[in-house]
C-alpha cells in the first residue's frame, strides 16, 4: 500500500525548514547503509500515531526580491498540488498576513487539494492568539497555531493532516495489476522505452483516471497481463534554476517510486553511470522496491568483446548498495532487449513476495553457521537461535539471537548471501532484524 504523501509550501522564512526537521527528525525512519545518497533534506519518512506518510519539502532556493518570492511560491504549490496529497501552507504570525499569502492561498484552494493551515512562531499561545484569527481571511480553513521551534501543536497539526489521508479504498485493494515505476535523470530515454513499448506491441493504452499525482500512468498488456508503468517524464516544468530542477524531479522520483512495485532505473549508456543515478536509484533502495537497472542507448555506442563487461563493472561500482539488481542493456530506439522486460518484471515481482518457510530458513542458517563461525568479542559468542520471515515485498527476516551487540553487520551480509545463493531473491533487497532472546 502506498503511503500518502504530504507537501510543506510557504514563504521564505515562515519556518518551513524548521518544521520539517522537527517532524522528520524525531519520528524519522531512514534505512542507514545507502551510500552515495546524500540527504538534502527533500523528503522524509515520518511515522505519526499508526500512520506513516512522506513528507516532501518544496521549497529551496531563498529568493530575494518580492515579485520573485511571488513567482517561487506559486511554483513550489504548482509542486505540492501535482504531487502530493495533503499540502500543510505555512504561515508566520510575526510577520502577519502577507499579499502573497493571499495569492498562494486561492491558488490552493481553486486546485480542490486538503490544505492544512498552519499558524507557525505562535511561541506563547496565551499571547499571540489573537494576532491567528486574521488567517481565517485566507479562506481555507481553521488556522491552526504552532510553535515549530518549541514543537509545540505539532500533534493538533499532524493529526488535522491525518484527517486527509485517503482511505484505502476497496477499489485500490482490488487493483493487482503490477505498478512500474520509470525513473532516471533527464533525457535517459524513460519516454522513449515507454514509447516503444506501447507502440511496438499494438498495446492497450490508456491515461487512467483519477490519477491524481502528475505522473503519467499508462497500462500496457503484454501477453494478456496487465501493468501499469508510471513514468515521471511526461510532463516537463520549466525553471531556469537548476537547483529548483534538480529538487522538483527528485520529489517526482519518490512519489512514483512509493506507488511502484518495480522501479526500472534508467541509465544513459552514452553517458555512463553517475552520481545522480546513485541518489535515484537510492530512492527505489531504501524503499525495499524491486529494481531493474536500465541501460538504455546501447545502439549508440561503440562496442567490442569487453564492453558490457566495462558497464557492469562501472554500474556496480556507482551503485554498489544494490548488488542485488539485474542489469539489462537495451535501445528503445531499436527495441533491442526490450520484450525480455516483462520477463523480468515478472520475476522481480514473484521474488519480492517469495515466502520461505521456517525450516528450510532454519536449515540454511545451521549450515552457514557451521562453515564459518559466528563473531564473538571478550569471550563472549554470538549464538543464532532461530530466522522466520515476518514479511514480503521486500522480504523480510527476523533473526533470534543471544546478544545482539554481537551480531557483526559482516555476519548478516554472510547470511545474507547464503539466503541468496539458496534463492536468488534476485531484483530484490532483503531486510534483517535482529532481536535478542533471553
Ligand atoms: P524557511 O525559510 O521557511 O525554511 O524558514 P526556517 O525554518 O529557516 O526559519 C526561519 C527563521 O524562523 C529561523 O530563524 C528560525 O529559527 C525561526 N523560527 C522557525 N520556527 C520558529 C518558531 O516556532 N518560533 C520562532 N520564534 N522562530 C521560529
Ligand atoms: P527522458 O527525458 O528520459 O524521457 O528521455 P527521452 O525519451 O525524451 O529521450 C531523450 C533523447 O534520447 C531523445 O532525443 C531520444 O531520441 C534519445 N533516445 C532515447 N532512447 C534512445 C536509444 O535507445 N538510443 C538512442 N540512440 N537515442 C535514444
Amino acid at each position: 500500500m502506498s503511503k500518502p504523501v504530504v507537501a510543506i509550501v510557504g514563504r521564505p522564512n515562515v519556518g518551513k525548514s524548521t518544521l520539517f526537521n522537527a517532524l522528520a527528525g524525531e519520528m524519522i525512519s531512514i534505512v542507514k547503509d545507502t551510500p552515495g545518497v546524500t540527504r538534502d533534506r527533500i523528503y522524509a519518512e515520518v511515522t505519526w500515531l499508526d500512520r506513516e506518510f512522506t513528507l516532501i519539502d518544496t521549497g529551496g532556493i531563498e529568493p530575494d526580491s518580492k515579485d520573485i518570492i511571488l513567482a517561487q511560491m506559486r511554483e513550489q504549490a504548482q509542486i505540492a498540488i501535482d504531487t502530493a496529497d495533503v499540502i500543510i501552507f505555512i504561515t508566520d504570525v510575526r510577520q502577519g498576513l502577507q499579499d502573497s499569502d493571499s495569492k498562494v492561498a486561492d491558488m490552493l484552494r481553486r486546485s480542490g487539494k486538503p490544505v492544512v493551515l498552519v499558524v507557525n512562531k505562535v511561541d506563547s499561545f496565551q499571547k499571540l492568539m489573537a494576532d491567528v484569527y486574521e488567517f481565517y481571511n485566507l479562506g481555507i480553513g481553521d488556522p491552526i497555531p504552532i510553535s515549530a521551534s518549541s514543537r509545540l501543536g505539532l500533534g493538533d497539526m499532524l493529526d488535522a493532516v491525518a484527517a486527509h489521508f485517503p482511505e484505502h479504498s476497496a477499489e485500490e485493494e482490488e487493483d493487482e495489476r503490477p505498478r512500474i515505476a520509470i525513473v532516471g535523470k533527464p533525457n535517459v530515454g524513460k519516454s522513449s522505452i515507454i514509447n516503444k513499448l506501447v507502440g511496438e506491441n499494438r498495446v492497450i493504452v490508456s491515461n487512467i483516471a483519477g490519477t491524481t499525482r502528475d505522473a503519467i500512468d499508462t497500462e500496457i498488456t503484454w501477453n494478456g497481463k496487465e501493468y501499469v508503468f508510471i513514468d515521471t517524464a511526461g510532463l516537463r516544468r520549466k525553471n531556469k534554476i537548476k537547483e529548483e530542477l534538480e529538487r522538483y524531479s527528485i520529489i517526482r522520483t519518490v512519489t512514483a517510486v512509493e506507488r511502484a512495485d518495480v522501479v526500472l532505473v534508467v541509465i544513459d549508456a552514452v553517458e555512463g553511470v553517475t552520481e545522480q543515478d546513485a541518489k535515484i536509484a537510492g530512492i527505489a533502495h531504501e524503499r525495499g522496491k524491486g529494481v531493474i537497472i536500465i541501460v538504455n542507448k546501447w545502439d549508440a555506442i561503440e562496442k567490442n568483446d569487453k564492453t558490457m563487461y566495462e558497464y557492469e563493472k562501472n554500474v556496480r561500482q556507482v551503485l554498489s548498495y544494490m548488488p542485488y539488481a539485474e542489469i539489462m542493456y537495451v535501445s528503445a530506439k531499436t527495441g533491442q532487449r526490450l520484450p525480455k522486460l516483462f520477463d523480468m518484471i515478472d520475476m522481480v515481482l514473484e521474488n519480492q513476495t517469495l515466502r520461505i518457510s521456517t525450516g528450510v530458513l532454519n536449515e540454511i542458517m545451521m549450515e552457514a553457521v557451521a562453515m564459518q563461525q559466528p563473531p564473538s568479542d571478550k569471550g563472549k559468542r554470538l549464538k543464532l537461535y532461530y530466522i522466520t520471515q515476518v514479511a514480503v515485498k521486500p522480504p523480510t527476516f527476523v533473526i533470534f539471537v543471544n546478544d545482539k551487540e554481537l551480531m557483526h553487520f559482516s555476519y548478516t551480509r554472510y547470511l545474507e548471501n547464503k539466503i541468496r545463493e539458496a534463492f536468488g531473491f534476485k531484483g530484490t533487497s532483503l531486510k534483517f532484524f535482529i532481536r535478542e532472546r533471553k
